[in-house]
Protein backbone atom coordinates (compact mmCIF):
# COMPACT_ATOMS: atom_id res chain seq x y z
CA UNK A 1 0.00 0.00 0.00
CA UNK A 2 1.39 3.36 -0.82
CA UNK A 3 0.73 6.33 1.23
CA UNK A 4 0.86 9.35 -0.21
CA UNK A 5 -1.58 12.20 1.67
CA UNK A 6 -0.44 12.35 5.21
CA UNK A 7 -2.11 13.90 8.79
CA UNK A 8 -0.60 17.44 9.51
CA UNK A 9 2.30 16.90 12.20
CA UNK A 10 0.28 19.28 14.76
CA UNK A 11 -2.42 16.19 14.46
CA UNK A 12 0.50 13.56 15.25
CA UNK A 13 1.59 15.27 17.66
CA UNK A 14 -1.41 15.72 19.34
CA UNK A 15 -1.91 11.68 18.86
CA UNK A 16 1.30 11.18 20.67
CA UNK A 17 0.85 13.61 23.29
CA UNK A 18 -2.49 11.45 24.04
CA UNK A 19 -4.68 14.69 23.43
CA UNK A 20 -6.91 13.77 20.33
CA UNK A 21 -10.61 13.46 21.10
CA UNK A 22 -11.38 9.58 20.32
CA UNK A 23 -12.76 9.58 16.88
CA UNK A 24 -9.13 11.53 16.31
CA UNK A 25 -7.07 9.06 17.73
CA UNK A 26 -9.47 6.17 16.31
CA UNK A 27 -8.87 6.96 12.54
CA UNK A 28 -5.23 8.28 13.04
CA UNK A 29 -4.76 4.81 14.77
CA UNK A 30 -5.95 3.05 11.79
CA UNK A 31 -3.64 5.10 9.76
CA UNK A 32 -0.57 3.92 11.02
CA UNK A 33 -1.83 0.51 10.79
CA UNK A 34 -1.52 1.32 7.02
CA UNK A 35 1.08 3.53 6.95
CA UNK A 36 5.05 2.79 7.59
CA UNK A 37 5.48 6.24 6.68
CA UNK A 38 2.84 7.56 9.30
CA UNK A 39 4.83 5.25 12.12
CA UNK A 40 8.40 6.40 11.51
CA UNK A 41 7.05 9.86 12.00
CA UNK A 42 5.26 8.89 15.24
CA UNK A 43 8.08 7.32 16.75
CA UNK A 44 10.29 10.27 15.66
CA UNK A 45 8.06 13.21 17.09
CA UNK A 46 7.93 10.41 20.59
CA UNK A 47 11.73 10.59 20.73
CA UNK A 48 11.98 14.04 20.30
CA UNK A 49 9.08 14.62 22.87
CA UNK A 50 11.02 12.07 25.37
CA UNK A 51 14.38 13.85 24.36
CA UNK A 52 12.89 17.26 25.48
CA UNK A 53 10.85 16.29 28.46
CA UNK A 54 14.27 14.57 30.16
CA UNK A 55 16.60 17.81 29.00
CA UNK A 56 18.00 19.73 31.83
CA UNK A 57 15.67 22.86 31.11
CA UNK A 58 18.68 25.17 30.01
CA UNK A 59 20.26 22.49 28.31
CA UNK A 60 21.28 23.04 24.32
CA UNK A 61 20.88 20.61 22.07
CA UNK A 62 24.22 19.51 20.56
CA UNK A 63 25.24 19.87 16.77
CA UNK A 64 23.98 17.21 15.02
CA UNK A 65 21.57 16.12 18.04
CA UNK A 66 18.10 16.23 16.32
CA UNK A 67 19.49 14.24 13.27
CA UNK A 68 21.09 11.52 15.26
CA UNK A 69 17.51 11.37 17.24
CA UNK A 70 15.77 11.28 14.01
CA UNK A 71 18.26 8.38 12.36
CA UNK A 72 17.12 6.21 15.55
CA UNK A 73 14.04 6.45 15.89
CA UNK A 74 13.85 5.80 12.12
CA UNK A 75 15.83 2.39 12.95
CA UNK A 76 13.60 1.42 15.73
CA UNK A 77 11.51 -2.19 14.98
CA UNK A 78 7.78 -1.52 14.23
CA UNK A 79 5.53 -1.64 16.77
CA UNK A 80 2.38 -2.01 14.75
CA UNK A 81 2.50 -4.47 12.16
CA UNK A 82 0.16 -3.57 9.21
CA UNK A 83 -2.92 -4.86 8.39
CA UNK A 84 -2.86 -7.91 5.91
CA UNK A 85 -4.56 -6.32 2.69
CA UNK A 86 -7.73 -8.79 3.19
CA UNK A 87 -8.42 -7.57 6.84
CA UNK A 88 -9.14 -4.18 8.20
CA UNK A 89 -6.86 -2.89 10.28
CA UNK A 90 -7.05 -3.11 13.80
CA UNK A 91 -8.09 0.16 15.22
CA UNK A 92 -11.00 -0.19 12.92
CA UNK A 93 -11.82 -3.92 13.29
CA UNK A 94 -12.35 -2.92 17.21
CA UNK A 95 -15.19 -1.27 15.97
CA UNK A 96 -16.74 -3.21 13.58
CA UNK A 97 -16.39 -6.76 15.09
CA UNK A 98 -18.28 -7.66 12.04
CA UNK A 99 -16.20 -6.20 9.60
CA UNK A 100 -17.47 -4.37 6.85
CA UNK A 101 -20.67 -6.68 6.42
CA UNK A 102 -22.22 -5.53 9.45
CA UNK A 103 -22.21 -2.22 8.99
CA UNK A 104 -26.33 -0.65 8.82
CA UNK A 105 -25.78 2.09 5.84
CA UNK A 106 -27.76 5.42 6.65
CA UNK A 107 -28.44 6.80 2.82
CA UNK A 108 -27.90 10.23 3.24
CA UNK A 109 -27.99 11.25 -0.47
CA UNK A 110 -27.46 9.84 -4.34
CA UNK A 111 -24.73 8.13 -3.64
CA UNK A 112 -23.56 8.64 -0.41
CA UNK A 113 -24.33 6.93 3.19
CA UNK A 114 -23.05 6.81 6.44
CA UNK A 115 -22.93 4.88 9.42
CA UNK A 116 -21.82 5.92 13.01
CA UNK A 117 -19.34 4.10 14.97
CA UNK A 118 -19.88 3.58 19.00
CA UNK A 119 -17.11 5.76 20.54
CA UNK A 120 -16.42 4.98 24.02
CA UNK A 121 -15.88 7.77 25.83
CA UNK A 122 -18.43 10.88 26.30
CA UNK A 123 -16.58 12.66 23.28
CA UNK A 124 -18.17 16.36 21.67
CA UNK A 125 -16.84 14.86 18.26
CA UNK A 126 -17.87 11.74 15.32
CA UNK A 127 -16.84 9.17 14.78
CA UNK A 128 -18.63 7.35 11.40
CA UNK A 129 -18.03 5.73 8.31
CA UNK A 130 -18.51 6.91 4.86
CA UNK A 131 -19.73 5.56 1.44
CA UNK A 132 -19.54 7.02 -1.72
CA UNK A 133 -20.84 4.61 -4.80
CA UNK A 134 -18.07 4.76 -7.29
CA UNK A 135 -18.58 7.39 -9.67
CA UNK A 136 -20.65 9.31 -7.18
CA UNK A 137 -19.53 12.74 -5.71
CA UNK A 138 -20.18 14.17 -1.97
CA UNK A 139 -21.80 17.97 -2.35
CA UNK A 140 -19.57 20.75 -2.34
CA UNK A 141 -19.18 21.63 1.07
CA UNK A 142 -16.60 23.27 3.85
CA UNK A 143 -15.83 22.58 7.02
CA UNK A 144 -17.18 24.22 10.40
CA UNK A 145 -14.43 21.98 11.98
CA UNK A 146 -11.83 19.86 11.86
CA UNK A 147 -12.52 16.67 9.26
CA UNK A 148 -10.09 14.15 9.57
CA UNK A 149 -10.92 11.20 7.15
CA UNK A 150 -9.49 8.19 6.37
CA UNK A 151 -9.69 5.99 3.10
CA UNK A 152 -10.01 2.43 4.10
CA UNK A 153 -11.27 0.98 0.66
CA UNK A 154 -11.63 2.56 -3.01
CA UNK A 155 -10.36 6.22 -3.89
CA UNK A 156 -11.70 9.92 -4.37
CA UNK A 157 -10.38 12.87 -6.27
CA UNK A 158 -10.90 16.32 -4.91
CA UNK A 159 -8.84 19.50 -5.90
CA UNK A 160 -6.46 17.79 -3.68
CA UNK A 161 -5.90 15.07 -5.30
CA UNK A 162 -6.40 10.98 -5.90
CA UNK A 163 -7.07 9.70 -2.11
CA UNK A 164 -6.63 5.82 -2.19
CA UNK A 165 -6.43 3.40 0.57
CA UNK A 166 -4.54 4.57 3.85
CA UNK A 167 -4.15 8.01 2.19
CA UNK A 168 -5.51 10.86 4.83
CA UNK A 169 -7.28 14.21 4.14
CA UNK A 170 -6.80 16.36 7.23
CA UNK A 171 -8.73 19.26 6.50
CA UNK A 172 -9.55 22.57 8.77
CA UNK A 173 -12.85 25.16 8.20
CA UNK A 174 -11.05 27.17 5.58
CA UNK A 175 -11.21 23.78 3.26
CA UNK A 176 -13.62 23.68 0.40
CA UNK A 177 -14.03 20.50 -1.74
CA UNK A 178 -15.93 17.89 -3.33
CA UNK A 179 -15.01 14.50 -3.38
CA UNK A 180 -15.64 12.51 -6.30
CA UNK A 181 -15.47 8.78 -6.11
CA UNK A 182 -13.10 6.98 -8.82
CA UNK A 183 -14.83 4.91 -10.74
CA UNK A 184 -14.78 0.88 -10.44
CA UNK A 185 -15.41 0.38 -6.62
CA UNK A 186 -17.23 1.98 -3.82
CA UNK A 187 -15.17 4.56 -1.63
CA UNK A 188 -15.12 4.25 1.88
CA UNK A 189 -13.92 6.51 4.16
CA UNK A 190 -13.60 6.57 8.16
CA UNK A 191 -14.18 10.25 8.98
CA UNK A 192 -13.76 12.07 12.56
CA UNK A 193 -15.60 15.28 12.72
CA UNK A 194 -16.47 17.67 15.31
CA UNK A 195 -19.55 20.03 13.72
CA UNK A 196 -21.62 19.71 10.68
CA UNK A 197 -20.62 20.18 7.16
CA UNK A 198 -21.33 23.62 5.41
CA UNK A 199 -23.19 22.26 2.46
CA UNK A 200 -23.22 24.98 -0.96
CA UNK A 201 -26.25 23.65 -2.43
CA UNK A 202 -29.12 25.55 -0.06
CA UNK A 203 -31.22 22.52 -0.71
CA UNK A 204 -28.71 20.25 0.64
CA UNK A 205 -28.83 22.78 3.49
CA UNK A 206 -32.12 22.62 4.55
CA UNK A 207 -32.55 19.06 4.20
CA UNK A 208 -29.57 18.43 6.19
CA UNK A 209 -30.73 17.48 9.32
CA UNK A 210 -32.75 14.50 7.71
CA UNK A 211 -29.32 13.14 6.05
CA UNK A 212 -27.78 13.28 9.74
CA UNK A 213 -24.26 14.65 8.50
ZN1 LIG B 1 -14.86 17.50 3.55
Amino acid sequence: MTVTHHPNLTTLIAFSAGTLDEPYAAVIATHLAMSEAGRKTVRQINTIGGALLSAEPDAAMADGALDRLLDAAGDEPLQTPPAPDHALPAPLASYLPGGLESVRWKWTGPGVAVADLPVQRRSPSRLMLLRVGAGRRVPEHSHGGHELTLIIKGAYKDRFGVFAAGDIADHDEDVEHQPIAEDGEDCICMVAVDAPLNFRSRLIRTLQPLFGM
